[in-house]
């Protein structure tokens, strides 16, 4: 039986949008940091289940997810309306090409993210080994809206000198309004941040956003002499798509 039931602990709204939660952490539930696993709710006997990031760290004895709420989603129109004590069913097996693991250790590592692909990033943020194997860490987050920035205050209050948070809101008045995918090819992102310019050699990128966020930036990235982690091996950057587009 690949699922287990959990009993959800806690659930922190965002926005209209977006939400959070903790569920109990199944006996034996290994994973690596940044990896994702699908979880679904049972509704007349049927599981409906979708894959999600994990945001908790693997030394913690609970289970963080980072969710969407799709209004006429098939598992999120439900999953929104989860309280304490609820079940939700998690797969005991995790998967995913943004652990450490995906990335060659570097100088500088560029976390590109959008809405809910900001998940997986804040499992390696909360991570030491992030720090001991790159020199610095930059992590965008765009969204749309300002209450989008799930997890801001934690971040900034990670007092990390190694981690520059660049949190870009694009349809709403904030101090950055241009997508982080922009910042990043123009050369703006490292020049704000008084870094060095990426350079594959050194540096690395870690990608997880929409599909057009992800496939603009890998077709960028490959243009530039950049090498994608694949069955090839490792190479210096590393993308997930943070949904998939569903053509029902
Ligand atoms: C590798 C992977 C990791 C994922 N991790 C997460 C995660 O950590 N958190 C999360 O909320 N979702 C995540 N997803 C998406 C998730 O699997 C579901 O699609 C989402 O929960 C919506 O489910 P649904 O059944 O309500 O709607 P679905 O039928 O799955 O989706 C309906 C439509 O909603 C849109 N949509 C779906 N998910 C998102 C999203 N996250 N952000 C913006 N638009 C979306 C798409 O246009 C999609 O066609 C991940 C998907 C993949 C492939």
């Amino acid at each position: 039986m690949p699922y287990s039931e959990q009993t959800v602990q806690s659930v922190r709204p965002w926005s209209d949008k977006t939400f959070s939660f903790t569920l109990s952490r199944p006996p034996d539930f290994a994973f690596e940091n940044g990896e994702f696993v699908t979880i679904g709710l049972k509704r007349e006997g049927k599981l409906l289940a979708r894959a999600y990031s994990i945001v908790s760290t693997a030394d913690r004895d609970h289970l963080e997810f980072l969710s969407i709420h799709v209004p006429d989603g098939p598992l999120t129109s439900e999953l929104a309306r989860i309280r304490p004590g609820d079940s939700v069913w998690v797969n005991s097996k995790t998967t995913g090409t943004l652990t450490l693991k995906h990335v060659r250790p570097g100088r500088v590592v560029y976390m590109l993210s959008t809405g809910t692909g900001l998940a997986p990033f804040i499992s390696l943020i909360r991570d030491p080994a992030l720090y001991a194997r790159f020199e610095q860490a930059v992590l965008v987050h765009s969204v749309r809206t300002v209450a989008e920035l799930a997890y801001r205050e934690e971040i900034e209050a990670l007092n990390r000198p190694q981690l520059h948070y660049v949190p870009t809101v694009t349809r709403e008045t904030f101090p950055t309004r241009e997508r982080g995918a922009d910042l990043f090819r123009s050369g703006e992102l490292s020049r704000r941040l008084g870094l060095p310019a990426p350079d594959p050699e050194r540096d690395r990128v870690m990608v997880c956003g929409n599909p057009e966020m992800t496939r603009e930036l890998t077709r960028y990235l490959k243009d530039t002499g950049w090498t994608p982690t694949g069955h090839r091996g490792v190479g210096n950057f590393t993308t997930e798509v943070a949904f998939v587009v569903n053509h029902e």
